[in-house]
């Protein structure tokens, strides 16, 4: 169990996502951010910009890698040679989407174990949508969301 897989849209990165990473990193020799492609959800951030964000969000962190990909989350555990999938969970709420998605993943290879590890107190609220509606909306991100982040979605509304 040396290295985890994170995935998720990053849609964009929050400070929820990366106390999760930071305690992954703490608990695994590396950690591989698998943002995925998720055309269909017609993210705001291309995958470009959601990859670039992470990356400047978690230049702090020596072992942690990120990647895009838009192929079955399994198949790319294994390309990275990894056989661990980490998610986080925030509340209660959570639990149920991604209590189903570690049992289809499990389905799909029985080799990859998921991980979940929950975040500090005051992240335990924070989502990728609440904080991109919020922004659209003009209302203060900072809290959130790290810095480069912030910048970007301020970017991205501003007219
Ligand atoms: P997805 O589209 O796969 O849900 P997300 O980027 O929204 O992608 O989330 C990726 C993972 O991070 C999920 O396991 C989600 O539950 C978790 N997560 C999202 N926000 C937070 C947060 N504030 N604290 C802890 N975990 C979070």
């Amino acid at each position: 169990m040396t290295k985890v897989v994170y995935p998720g849209t990053f849609d964009p990165i929050t400070s929820g996502h990366v106390d999760i990473i930071e305690r992954g990193a703490r608990l695994f020799e590396q950690v591989v951010i698998a943002v995925a492609d998720n055309a269909g959800k017609h993210p705001l951030f291309s995958l470009d910009e959601r990859i670039a964000l992470a990356q400047a969000s978690l230049a702090h962190l020596p072992n942690v890698q990120v990647l895009g990909f838009s192929c079955l989350l399994v198949d790319f555990v294994h390309s990275v040679d990894a056989q661990v999938i980490l998610r986080g969970l925030r509340a209660v709420s959570d639990f149920e989407y991604e209590f189903q998605l570690a049992s289809m993943n499990r389905r799909l290879d029985a080799r990859v174990e998921t991980v979940f590890l929950t975040p500090a107190e005051q992240y335990g609220f924070i989502s990728s949508s609440l904080v991109r509606e919020i922004a659209r909306l003009g209302g203060a991100i900072a809290d959130f969301v790290p810095d480069v982040v912030a910048k970007a979605l301020a970017a991205k509304f501003s007219r």
